[in-house]
């Protein structure tokens, strides 16, 4: 199967002609071919947006969220489809993609539909000057947007839908590894009515599609969420054009527990922290840190219960945990199961790839646990990215602060603990954008969304997205 650019409401095969394999992860093999697209390709995504800008616009808001909202109600009607699809492409169990990546799409979409019905800017009344002084919130023009192969469809749509119910028009990128479902958005954005030309979806390598968007002198924002190293390439390029960068970027976040914590819960969540979208979730919660006076019991529950996951085909509905996201991906991540092993490492369970009957070749790999006994080591400071989790003990509060700090990420913290002080005090000082108590993944779209230091700059979500998408114009009028 070919799938093609969405440009100005059309499919068009890239320019040059040139074709990128697409890989099915749950059996290795090629599966479809996607536009290796050029410069040129982006340069004509570009037009039909600029073109498109001055009516989106001025399109009353009513509009704007009328289609936006429509476009949610045909992504849950073709849920099944789209699932099927995002499974397939990216090896995530097809209960996770209906549950989870496709309604959340559909959400994004309802979300930002309703919310830039309630977006407001701000006046101020100078007193004793006689003047006020007012904002307008406007619509930056053409903007980027790009993606990564995680959660492709609910990662391309949290940036998407926002930057359109704005008023902007826009130049995608899904990641090139899972580009299916962003390709079947283009015909759902036709029915719901979106005029040609709000969005144009691209595909091909970040190296060169991607790079075209970021160099573009007139696309005025990029929304960015990828790995922290991509980051800073596109910082480089987008800081001397004067962009407005929003960076999502990679996380190795601390997962803490604390002896007083609701022990069935906490084990339950644990296991979907370290495993969910095998690992390959920026939230997850790759260090565990355990207090010493459960540490001996959490170890025990907590292995029995991973080795209880189902490791299989994606489309199986049973399935727990499919396929990794590439082969590329698959030996990244059994290289760090060796470097921790070689830091002395314990691995506790897991650490070896799975053959599944029938799909020899699938980037299959065992939920692994490891036990380690600093955080200094590689395994505990770099983002592995897979199903890899590594635990440890410790014995005060004061300890275990400092080394959930002690990473260069910044992006989230889950802490279990029944103890009110204990919990205004850590969530005062730990170093991450988000902060889950007793909970992990529990998502409010109206909430700031984004992370500390090499996780990113900015945030997107709720009003944060809208404020980001638009430029802040002050008028001061003296009467
Ligand atoms: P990458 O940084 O490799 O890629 C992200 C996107 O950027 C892809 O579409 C990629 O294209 C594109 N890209 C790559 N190089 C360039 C370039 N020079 N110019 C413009 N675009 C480029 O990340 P991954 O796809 O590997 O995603 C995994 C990473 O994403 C992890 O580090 C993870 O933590 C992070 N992430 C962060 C989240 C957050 O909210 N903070 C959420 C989810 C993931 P292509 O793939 O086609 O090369």
């Amino acid at each position: 199967m070919k799938i093609q650019n969405y440009i100005n409401g059309k499919f068009h095969d890239p320019i040059d002609n040139n074709w990128l394999d697409n890989y099915n992860p749950s059996n290795g093999q090629v599966y479809g071919h996607i536009p290796n697209s050029s410069s040129v390709d982006v340069e004509n995504a570009y037009i039909a947006a600029k073109s498109a800008f001055p009516s989106w616009s001025q399109t009353t808001l009513d509009e704007r969220s009328r289609i936006l909202i429509k476009i949610s109600e045909l992504l849950e009607s073709n849920l099944q489809h789209f699932a099927e699809t995002e499974s397939k492409d990216n090896g995530k169990p097809i209960s996770l993609a209906k549950s989870v990546d496709i309604p959340r799409a559909a959400n994004n979409f309802r979300f930002f539909g309703n919310a830039i019905t309630q977006f407001a800017s701000e006046s101020h009344e100078s007193i004793g000057h006689d003047a006020i002084n007012y904002t307008l919130r406007q619509p930056m023009g053409v903007v980027g947007c790009i993606s990564p192969w995680n959660l492709p469809l609910y990662l391309f749509t949290w940036k998407i839908a926002p930057a359109i119910a704005a008023g902007n028009c826009v130049v995608a990128k899904p990641s090139e590894i899972t580009p299916m479902t962003a390709f079947l958005l283009g015909n759902i954005c036709n029915e719901a009515g979106l005029p040609k030309g709000v969005l144009n979806i691209v595909h091909g390598l970040g190296s060169t599609t991607g790079q075209a968007i970021v160099e573009h002198p007139n696309i005025k924002a990029i929304s960015f969420t990828g790995g922290t190293k991509t980051g800073i390439h596109i910082a480089k390029i987008a800081a001397p054009l004067f962009k407005k960068l929003s960076l999502e970027l990679g996380g190795k976040n601390p997962n803490i527990i604390f002896s007083d914590c609701d022990y069935d819960e906490m084990l339950k969540t644990t296991v979907l922290a370290s495993f969910s979208n095998q690992g390959q979730i920026c939230l997850c919660g790759s260090r565990i840190f355990v207090e010493a006076s459960i540490y001996k019991k959490f170890k025990i529950d907590f292995i029995e219960k991973v080795k209880q996951l189902k490791v299989g085909h994606p489309s199986n509905e049973t399935t727990d945990v499919g396929a990794l996201v590439s082969k590329q991906h698959l030996e990244k991540v059994l290289s760090y199961i060796e470097i921790a092993k070689k830091e002395n490492g314990i691995v506790l369970c897991g650490g070896n790839k799975i053959v599944i009957k029938d799909y020899e070749n699938g980037y299959y790999l065992a939920p692994t646990v490891i036990e380690i006994n600093t955080n200094d080591c590689k395994i505990n400071q770099e983002e592995v990215f897979g199903p890899v989790v590594t635990m440890m003990p410790f014995n005060t509060e004061t300890e275990v602060l400092q080394m959930a700090n002690a990473v260069k990420y910044g992006l989230s913290a889950t802490i279990w603990t029944t103890n009110l002080k204990r919990t205004m005090r850590l969530t005062n000082q730990l170093q991450a954008g988000i902060i889950w108590v007793n909970t992990w993944m529990l998502r409010d779209l109206r909430t700031p969304f984004g992370g500390m230091k090499a996780s990113g700059v900015g945030r997107e979500g709720g009003f944060e997205a809208l404020r980001f998408f638009t430029e802040a114009k002050n008028i001061c009028i003296k009467y």
